[in-house]
């Protein structure tokens, strides 16, 4: 499917086109100081169809886990295609928010983190309040990213036998739950808001301001069955907003307070900017995230891409290795999958029509 790329700079030029050949408001926020893995400019692109004066404003995000966004960019030029869809939306009142690469480094760079080493939705914290301690996260971090990858067979038994004991699901929330503690290890949220989260508010803010409604659906991979789209509540641990958001999307949205989803319970996530930047208008989100390989290959494929992280000295044939494994967990990589989820993020896009 010519709407999906295989680099960061293919995917912007695309959605760069797909933008402008739907008549879409381009606005680009460029990267501050990063360049990408080959050298190529930086941003975070943002494009608007539709009545400038909507009320109404469907936001759609792709690369908020950088490498994930692969998936939601190729969705993201799908849509500007689909001349029907968009009518559809004009002719409702709906304005569209597409925003590509909210992560841009790390989409171009194959990594679920940012510049920073830090796990953008496990960033939106108070940094003026002291920030949890994840003692689970402290227990296995010295198995996760052991001195030499691939693990040694001594660690990694001594890893699986810690699994075997507490379970899968203890081991996915240990890891992925976000953890404050160790910059250099995985799913850290960061010590200070990072240059996409506050640039994710200004475009909130620029964009967003003045509008009576918000639905956003945010994009990512890497988490339940191959090519199968869940649907996860993005809002606060209120029934009645979960409600709301299942009235809109359906009653199979997954809820993360619940243990309805495959993803584990996190802190910081990136919709906490909706209410802080936009504070009276009417939200509802999902994040709509679909499933690669099993939980347990993408936690090893996002092991190694940590260990690289910490041993820049590794060598050329390793690196390939890792990145090939983390382009694998992220994206899945057929035509049955990718047709997939053009189809699913079409019909999320079609519920918030319906709710009008
Ligand atoms: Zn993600």
């Amino acid at each position: 499917m010519s709407q999906f790329s295989r680099s960061y700079a293919e995917a912007r030029q695309k959605f760069l086109t797909a933008a402008r050949g739907a008549g879409a408001t381009l606005a680009e926020f460029p990267h501050p100081t990063k360049r990408g893995s080959a050298g190529e400019d930086l941003a975070m692109d943002v494009a608007w169809t539709g009545a400038a004066d909507a009320r109404h404003c469907l936001m759609i995000t792709s690369g908020t886990h950088g490498a994930e966004g692969f998936c939601g960019a190729g969705a993201q030029v799908a849509i500007l295609e689909d001349a029907s869809l968009l009518a559809d939306c004009e002719a409702t009142g709906i304005s569209l928010l597409l925003v590509h690469a909210i992560n841009p480094y790390g989409f171009s760079h194959l990594r679920r983190v940012n510049e920073d080493n830090v796990d953008l939705n496990r960033n939106f914290m108070d940094f003026t309040q002291p920030l949890p301690y994840n003692t689970p996260y402290a227990e296995v971090s010295p198995l996760l990213l052991p001195p030499q990858w691939p693990p040694s067979d001594v660690d990694q038994a001594q890893l699986m036998k810690m699994v075997a004991e507490r379970g899968m699901q203890w081991y996915q929330a240990a890891v992925s739950g976000g953890q404050y503690q160790e910059p250099d290890g995985m799913f850290f949220g960061g010590d200070k808001a990072t240059w996409s989260n506050y640039t994710l508010r200004r475009v909130l803010a620029r964009f967003g301001a003045g509008r009576q409604t918000l639905r956003w659906i945010d994009i990512h991979t890497g988490l339940g069955p191959w090519g199968y789209g869940e649907s996860i509540y993005m809002g606060p641990d209120e029934t009645g907003q979960v409600a709301r958001t299942r009235k809109i999307w359906g009653s199979d949205v997954t809820s993360i307070y619940d243990g309805s989803s495959t993803s584990a319970n996190l802190t910081g996530l990136a919709w906490l900017a909706v209410p802080e930047t936009l504070p009276s208008v009417d939200y509802a989100g999902i994040a709509l995230e679909f499933g690669t390989l099993p939980v347990s290959e993408v936690l090893d494929a996002l092991r190694g891409d940590h260990w690289l992280h910490r041993h820049p000295e590794a060598d050329e044939n390793q690196r390939t290795l890792i990145k090939q494994a983390m382009w694998k967990a992220f994206y899945g990589d057929t035509d049955d999958w990718r047709e997939g989820v053009v189809a699913q993020v079409t019909d999320a896009v079609r519920k918030v029509l319906a709710e009008k």
